[in-house]
């Protein structure tokens, strides 16, 4: 048997992606993507499970049963292309110019999806009796409400006992080219609302009312200055930001009832969200106000610290582009945040994101070259110890 060349598999990405593309997956449709992916996996000797939760489709493919498993992690559903017209060649086309494919999920992950499916083929294809399991989980449900995708999945592998060591996540992670940049964690998201009861009067006659707003000042004036952590290596500061701020009736005559105050804390691991709940609580019952404060706990924070995936992927993207990759938290939300909380280490690899959701996005031919030889090489790192 002859082992592809780079330039093989590179060609087998781009052709699959492209055909991906041609399949119109807006979430949660997701087009017979997974069915492609499935009986080509098939083929290659994978065990394939379709697993359709409401009106969404996942598919599971495994080959090997011993551990550690590594898993690659995508989604077939695209975001809605907007006004065809507006772009350049038709978003479910796939066309190649300039060096690049162009289409709805090019970059935002049919690209990445497509880079998985070659190298996981060309893996097995070469070590048939590789160490551990490779498994890839796709979901038709990222981009949207996210709960019969990725979190369905994750709850099914853990009533059948399948456990996750290892998860790279194909999101685009990078920013000017493939690789230089991987995300080795997410920020966590908590937002509080704020009422501060006052009692309203006549502005004119101010000692008979109590005006919540000259309450809420200091109190606001402290939560801003307030240092609450110094990060660390992966996570910045946690950061507090106003997103609303209401009070008044209108009229300039009267002192209002209340004042509400809406914020949002995106935090790293340095200080869990009870923290900065009851940090928060002390500091406005330092300031004897009358409040009312609820909560909405977005996501906890996730990271994966230096070890065997951090490293690994660290390595293969430098021997694969010539230099090390920055690690980052930055960045939205994936459904790296299902998995992690099984313990599984999880890193996020793909191409760069500056078009994705955008009119004419598209993924560089080089840069899906790119993205297949370092996952081949994380593929060979991982699986072929021991050997
Ligand atoms: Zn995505």
């Amino acid at each position: 048997m002859t082992t592809p060349t780079h330039n093989d598999l590179a060609a087998s990405a781009i052709d699959l992606a492209r055909e991906l593309i041609r399949r119109p997956s807006v979430t949660p449709d997701d087009a017979g993507c997974q069915q492609l992916i499935g009986e080509r996996l098939r083929t290659s000797g994978f065990q394939v499970t379709h697993q359709r939760f409401g009106a969404v489709d996942n598919l599971w493919a495994r080959h090997g049963d011993a551990s550690p498993t590594l898993v690659l992690l995508g989604h077939t559903d695209v975001v809605p292309p907007g006004d065809d017209a507006a772009w350049q060649t038709p978003p479910f086309a796939g066309a190649i110019h300039q060096g690049r494919i162009w289409g709805r999920g090019a970059a935002d992950m049919k690209g990445s999806v497509a880079a998985m499916v070659v190298a996981a083929e060309a893996f097995v294809r070469c070590h048939p009796d590789h160490h551990g399991s490779i498994a890839l989980l796709l979901t038709s449900d990222e981009e949207g409400p996210a709960i019969d995708g990725t979190r369905r999945m994750v709850e099914w592998l853990t009533e059948r006992g399948e456990r996750i060591d290892y998860c790279i996540v194909g999101e685009p992670s990078s920013t000017e080219r493939a690789g230089d940049t991987v995300r080795v964690g997410r920020r966590g998201t908590l937002s509080g609302e704020l009422t501060v009861h006052g009692v309203q009067g006549h502005v004119a006659y101010p000692q008979r009312a109590r005006n919540p707003v000259h309450e809420l000042a200091p109190a606001l004036t402290a939560l801003i200055a307030k240092h609450w952590d110094d990060g660390d290596d992966d996570f910045p500061p946690t950061s507090f930001q106003v997103s609303n701020l209401h009070a008044g009736t209108g009229a300039d005559n009267v002192i209002p009832a209340t004042a509400e105050l809406s914020f949002n804390f995106r935090y790293g691991t340095a200080s869990p969200a009870e923290k900065l709940q009851s940090g928060v609580r002390t500091l406005l019952d330092e300031h004897d106000l009358d409040y009312a404060l609820s909560w909405r706990h977005g996501g906890e924070p996730f990271r994966t610290p230096p070890g065997p995936l951090r490293d690994t992927v660290i390595d293969a993207v430098r021997s694969v582009t010539g230099s090390a990759p920055e690690t980052s938290t930055a960045g939205g939300t994936s459904d790296g945040r299902f998995v992690a909380p099984t313990g599984a280490q999880v890193l996020e690899l793909g191409p760069c994101n500056a078009t994705i959701h955008q009119v004419n996005e598209h993924v560089a031919l080089d840069d899906l070259a790119t993205i297949v030889a370092i996952q081949g090489r994380i593929l060979e790192q991982l699986l072929l110890r021991g050997d």
